[in-house]
């Protein structure tokens, strides 16, 4: 099965840019089916740059461990990355520092 990694703070759950370090904001609406169904066909990483046993927490009081294979702060291997604070590289580095210049979060498009 391939590998999946999931960006947690403002993929899998509310964040808005008000980053608390103990504290992971709630369940986004949809993630749970959003994880069961990338678990049917994928392994599913949480990459996170969070501590590790605050995640797992945060999965367990959320019913998601059945879909979660690991957590990790480390890149490991990947089909894709799934990430709010992404830019894919389309081998064009000009397009790159355009996109870079232009980048804003989803979250924050309305800000
Ligand atoms: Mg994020």
């Amino acid at each position: 099965m391939k590998t999946i990694l999931v960006d947690l703070d403002g993929v899998l759950n509310e964040y808005d840019g008000q980053y608390v370090k103990d504290f992971i904001p709630p369940l986004r609406k949809d993630a749970r089916d959003f994880l069961q169904l990338l678990s049917q066909s994928f392994k599913v990483v949480i990459f996170s740059t969070r501590e590790e046993f605050l995640i797992r927490d945060w999965v367990e009081s959320n019913n998601l461990t059945q879909y979660i294979s690991s957590i990790t702060n480390v890149k490991t291997p990947a089909f894709v990355q799934i990430d709010d604070r992404c830019i894919n590289f389309n081998g064009n580095y000009a397009e790159a520092i355009e996109n870079i210049k232009n980048f804003k979060p989803f979250w924050a498009k309305s800000n």
